[in-house]
């Protein structure tokens, strides 16, 4: 498996990391324990050494998994654990919370569910707006002067936000969104990214699973699923993804023998210093893994990419979605959970 370094901070990951929001359960439509950590294990055999979590995924739940998954099999100094801070919730609802208090809490609680004394990459999960970027940066720049973490990432942050975030404290990462349909960052994080030596996390890399080669018109999603409500998902758009997805696939097999997915995987891995978050739950979903190494994307490719996405894809829509309400809700300001 080809590495990369993460920013300044010495620590080496693979460039395929495994993405456990799914694991959590939450807004997947449930978790399976077993499966769950047999995944994690069966990354770290197969080189896919960054494991990326959240307290957020399944409200402690995956974090408490990919701990159990490393201490039991006896995998910790093998993998580079990824976690976040900065989402806090209550009954189900998530709000951002990056107050230096809540950071100290939350990097305890964290330590605790990973079975660990340190985390290697430590990420803000959302700017929040509420609370001085200065004074976030700052905490973290004191964890890691304690031994408590190793590199400092943030998630969803503009360029302007890193910009004051790096005043404060060394920035090694950011996690945006990334892909093949979800270029965005293309205009802004991504240049940011190159020029001040930052490793780039980049997240659902295979777009919740419109990249895997699996999703058709038909397919449907059960319980909290967010591909329920997502509206790359939804008619008439899907059919627009799903096609491009097609044509991508037949590319990808008439040039070079693999699927979209490994194409997918691996045009994010051309694009830049990333890193491509996979999103899993079994480990049979791990198999291409072995398809990412040893190849590239021509730029003759690139422009037939560009050009079936062009055509399929009328109506675009970004992941905006996803985010997090901006305003703390009044009777949270003094909440402690985790
Ligand atoms: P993703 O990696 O784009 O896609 C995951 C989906 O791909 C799952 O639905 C899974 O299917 C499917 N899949 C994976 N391997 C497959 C295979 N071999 N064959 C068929 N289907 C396959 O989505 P993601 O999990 O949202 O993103 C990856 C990671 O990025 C997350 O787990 C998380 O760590 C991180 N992330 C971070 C943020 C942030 O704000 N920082 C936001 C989103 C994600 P099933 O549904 O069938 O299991």
């Amino acid at each position: 498996m080809e590495q990369i370094g993460i920013g300044t901070s010495g620590l080496k990951s693979s460039r395929v990391g495994l993405g456990t929001w799914a694991i959590g359960g939450w807004m997947w439509g449930g978790t399976d324990e077993a499966q769950s950590i047999a995944t994690i294990q069966s990354a770290i055999e197969r080189g896919v050494t960054l494991i990326d979590t959240a307290p957020v995924y399944g409200f402690g739940r995956s974090e408490e998994i990919v701990g159990k998954a490393l201490a039991e099999g006896g995998l910790r100094e093998r993998a580079v654990i990824a976690t976040k801070l900065g989402l806090n919730w209550k009954d189900g609802k998530v709000y951002r919370d990056s107050r230096p208090e809540r950071i100290r809490q939350e990097v305890e609680a964290s330590l605790r569910r990973l079975q660990t004394d340190v985390i290697d990459l430590y990420q803000v999960h959302w700017p929040d707006l509420e609370t001085p970027i200065e004074d976030t940066a700052r905490v973290l720049a004191d964890l890691r002067r304690e031994g408590k973490i190793r590199a400092i990432g943030v998630s969803n942050y503009s360029p302007a936000q890193m910009d004051t975030f790096r005043a404060a404290a060394t920035l090694d990462a950011v996690q945006p969104p990334y892909n093949l349909f979800e270029r965005e960052i293309e205009a802004d994080v991504l240049p940011y990214a190159k020029e001040n030596g930052l490793t780039v996390l980049s997240y659902g890399a295979l777009c919740r699973g419109l990249l895997s080669g699996r999703i058709t018109a038909e397919t449907e999603f059960e319980g909290d699923d967010l591909r329920r409500s997502d509206p790359k998902f939804q008619q008439p758009r899907r059919n627009q993804y799903v096609a491009a997805m097609r044509e991508l696939d037949a590319l990808a097999r008439a040039r070079f023998g693999k699927s979209v997915l490994a194409l997918a995987v691996r045009w994010v891995l051309d694009q830049g210093p990333t890193i491509a978050l996979w999103g899993a739950r079994r480990p049979d979903q791990l198999d291409p893994v072995k398809d990412i190494d040893g190849w590239q994307i021509d730029d003759d490719t690139r422009r037939e990419i560009d050009a079936i996405l062009n055509r399929c894809i009328t109506d675009p829509v970004s992941p905006a979605f996803m985010a997090p309400p901006e305003k703390r809700p009044a009777d949270m300001n003094t909440q402690a959970v985790g």
